[in-house]
């Protein structure tokens, strides 16, 4: 592990061995809530390294593939095994890297660890279809196939998890990976993959090159001899990502932005709301793909709601995350401090009211991070710029309406679609909502954060292009469905012919 004195460089992981890049340059993993601190230093690859990584990949799909399911997931059982007992060390390196509070790191590799777990289970299922043949002495089944060699790309704000959630399903259907994490956090991807290492995933089934988007996940979007693309992102990259990929057909798959809305009616508990808007608007600092930065508040509570929402977000305790103390930590980098600053001064410019916050917080123990204090505007009109994009920060927009209809089409009403929450006591509105809401997951009486590990995860409209993450949906991605008839009636049978009588 990495210590604050003495910084360690840090390599690829191609072909079962750790690598330089080719280039022999290197990028800095410093911690955003002490930029003094240098993290380490990683590999700033280029093309030559991905195509190093792409071709161990491409051999040894030959073999991984032909390991018998069960056995690959005994060692994505002992990697789970690992990442629990390192979980404390790895959260502390997750905090150090990217900000968010150790409580939300521990979390981070606890979704790991489940991601883990739960698809080494999926090692002895993985069940087919077998189904009845229209013909006789003839056997009809479907199983699943692997696809061949994964590239993924993934983000800074769940460095852990969401690796997991692509590399697990991934392995356990037997494909291998050439893996490039985000370059804001590459430690926490280094430490899941050495815990794969040393649980025995063979040479070449997982590559791991470290580096920039365009010098490092470009090639691997390009290269021919990727099968399957999965991205978590931007809905910017994930367009170019989308585009990359069409021209061989790779199948891809697209997590990106979200504009996540919760919905407090006149019925709702307050108490309960409240502290869900606060959690889903500045846990993670607000970035999430799925924080509520959007709360419609319906106007019988709005203005108990506005006041008591406020005052508890100005009360945050905003600080380093290995600080028991702190409640909230830094924006990850210098560029999303600006983005929330930028999107505060649209928000006046705007019009809106700020209730609390709008301010970058640069004296004392935060002048050496990326912070901003906690941000609240009220009397929002939802066709605002801060209604409609995404601004991954601590900035909550808080937006009175007057019936359930109007709420459902104010939710609606972004290119966004993936996560939704309603609080009510209700039940025909609570059912109303899960029905009309456009989002991939919705919640009742519960933030727009919090997604379970053995659920689809994932969301419509420019959030998503149809696939779904985690469950038995991954499985979906990550193998193909292959149908095997066999004929034991020694004698041609033709389909839809010879049974027509
Ligand atoms: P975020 O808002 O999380 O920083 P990005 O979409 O910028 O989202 O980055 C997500 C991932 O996509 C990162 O690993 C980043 O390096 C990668 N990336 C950025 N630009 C490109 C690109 N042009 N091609 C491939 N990958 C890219």
């Amino acid at each position: 592990m990495a210590t604050a004195s003495a910084p360690t460089v840090f390599k690829n992981y191609i072909d079962g061995a750790w690598t330089a890049a080719r280039g022999g340059k290197a990028i800095e993993d410093r911690n955003p809530a002490n930029r003094d601190e240098l993290i380490g230093m990683f590999p700033a690859s280029t093309a030559d390294d991905i195509r190093d990584a792409i071709a161990s990949a491409q051999a040894a799909f030959k073999k991984w593939r032909l390991v018998p399911a069960p056995k690959r997931a005994e060692i994505m059982f002992r990697a789970a095994e690992i990442l629990l007992e390192r979980k404390e060390d790895y959260a502390r390196d997750m905090t150090r890297e990217m900000g968010k509070v150790l409580p939300e790191t521990r979390g981070d590799v606890q979704e790991a660890i489940d991601m883990t777990y739960l698809m080494a289970g999926e090692g002895r299922r993985q069940f087919g279809h077998v189904a009845p043949s229209e013909l006789p002495s003839k056997f009809a089944m479907a199983v699943r196939a692997p696809v061949g060699v994964a590239g993924m790309i993934t983000p800074w704000n769940f460095p852990m998890a969401i690796p997991a959630w692509k590399v697990m399903p991934a392995l356990v259907c037997g494909n291998t990976i050439v893996l490039k994490p985000a370059e804001d956090t590459p430690l926490s991807t280094y430490n899941l993959v050495q815990a794969l290492e040393e649980a025995g995933v063979p040479a070449g089934v997982l590559n791991v090159v470290f580096g920039d988007g365009p010098q490092a996940g470009a090639p691997i979007l390009d290269d021919p001899a990727v099968d399957l693309i999965s991205f978590t992102g931007s809905t910017e990259v994930g367009r170019i990502v989308s585009q990359a990929c069409a021209p061989s057909f790779k199948r891809c798959h697209l997590e990106m932005g979200g504009k996540n809305i919760i919905v407090v009616m006149d019925d709702a508990n307050l108490d309960l709301a409240v502290d869900g808007a606060i959690w889903g608007g500045f846990g993670t600092t607000g970035q999430r793909c799925t924080a509520a930065s959007r709360v419609a508040v319906h106007k019988k509570v709005y203005h108990e709601f506005v006041e008591r929402f406020a005052a508890q977000a100005k009360k945050l305790k905003v600080g380093d995350g290995l600080d028991p103390a702190n409640e909230m930590g830094p924006c990850v980098n210098e560029q999303q401090l600006n983005t929330v600053m930028k999107y505060v001064a649209i928000g006046k410019e705007e019009g809106a009211k700020l209730a609390t916050g709008g301010h970058r917080l640069e004296t004392g123990s935060h002048a050496r991070g990326w912070f901003h204090e906690p941000t609240v505007f009220v009397d929002c009109d939802p066709k605002m710029r801060i209604c409609q994009e995404e601004i991954f920060g601590p900035v909550v927009a808080i937006i009175p309406f007057g019936s359930f209809n109007e709420a459902i089409d104010i939710a609606n009403g972004v290119t966004y679609g993936l996560s939704a929450s309603i609080y009510t006591r209700d039940v025909n509105n609570a059912f109303r909502a899960q029905r009309d809401l456009e989002t991939g997951i919705v919640y009742v009486n519960a933030p727009t954060i919090g997604a379970e590990t053995h659920l689809p995860f994932g969301g419509t409209k420019n959030t998503g292009n149809g696939h779904r993450e985690a469950g038995l949906a991954a499985l979906d991605f990550y193998s193909e469905w292959k149908t095997v008839y066999v004929d034991y009636s020694d004698r041609l049978q033709r389909a839809q012919i010879d049974n027509a009588e």
